[in-house]
């Protein structure tokens, strides 16, 4: 199917209320226009240099999504530049974040990711690291937290479902809360596989990739 059929397709298959982000990580120019003349103004990276190349090159209404690890020394090149960063995943992070956007006389906004599942092959806050990660956040004056993200271990579809769930709750707890610079009103889970289900378990942001670029071919790269 071609991207325009896709996007097509999942667009009648999500409610209105939940935002669509393209991932476009590895695909040319062109298909992230053809995207784009779809209506797709919400568009997912995981690489600052990737994005920034794409960046140049592509309308100014887009709104960019860092959706992978973001490396310190690479915070001073996106510094007014991305929509929300998907993958606040260490204090450390959030303070040079702060820092730069401070000297930018700019606003960050940003989703904590967590680790759900503790995985050591991804990054993000373990739950029980999460209060002091919010004592932190509290502290920041450029950084505004807008919710949670979460990559959730690879499993069948009640796996899924329940870490899913068990994200939700936390961002349900937090939402109850009145805190410093955090509001929780974003909560992107789900991609390619599993964002019916993410929805379904109340993710308000899905980021999908092969299904709407097709495969990725990282030899090409
Ligand atoms: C690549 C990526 C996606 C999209 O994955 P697909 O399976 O292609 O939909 C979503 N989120 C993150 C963080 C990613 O790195």
């Amino acid at each position: 199917m071609s991207i325009e059929e896709n996007i097509r397709k999942i667009k009648n298959s999500i409610p209105e209320e939940v935002t669509l982000i393209a991932v476009s990580k590895t695909k040319p120019v062109e298909d992230l226009t053809a995207a784009y003349n779809q209506g797709i103004r919400d568009f997912g990276e995981n690489k600052v240099q990737e994005f920034l190349d794409k960046y140049d090159k592509l309308p100014k209404d887009i709104k960019w999504h860092l959706i992978g690890h973001l490396q310190r020394n690479k915070v001073k090149y996106i510094v007014g530049k991305v929509h929300l960063i998907h993958s606040l995943d260490s204090i450390r992070l959030l303070e040079e974040l702060e820092k730069h956007y401070k000297a930018g006389e700019m606003m960050a906004q940003a989703l904590i990711q967590i680790n759900i599942g503790k995985e050591e092959s991804k990054t993000g806050i373990y739950q029980e690291d999460i209060e002091e990660f919010l004592e932190a956040c509290e502290r920041c004056n450029n950084v505004k937290i807008k919710g949670l993200m979460t990559i959730i271990p690879q499993g069948d579809e009640e796996s899924c479902r329940n870490y899913f769930k068990e994200t939700k709750a936390i961002f349900e707890q937090l939402k109850l809360r009145k805190f410093n610079n955090i509001h929780m009103d974003i909560l992107s889970m789900g991609m390619t596989g599993d964002y019916e289900i993410a929805i379904q378990e109340g993710s308000n942001m899905v980021r999908v990739g092969e299904g709407i670029f097709g495969k990725r071919n990282y030899n090409n790269k």
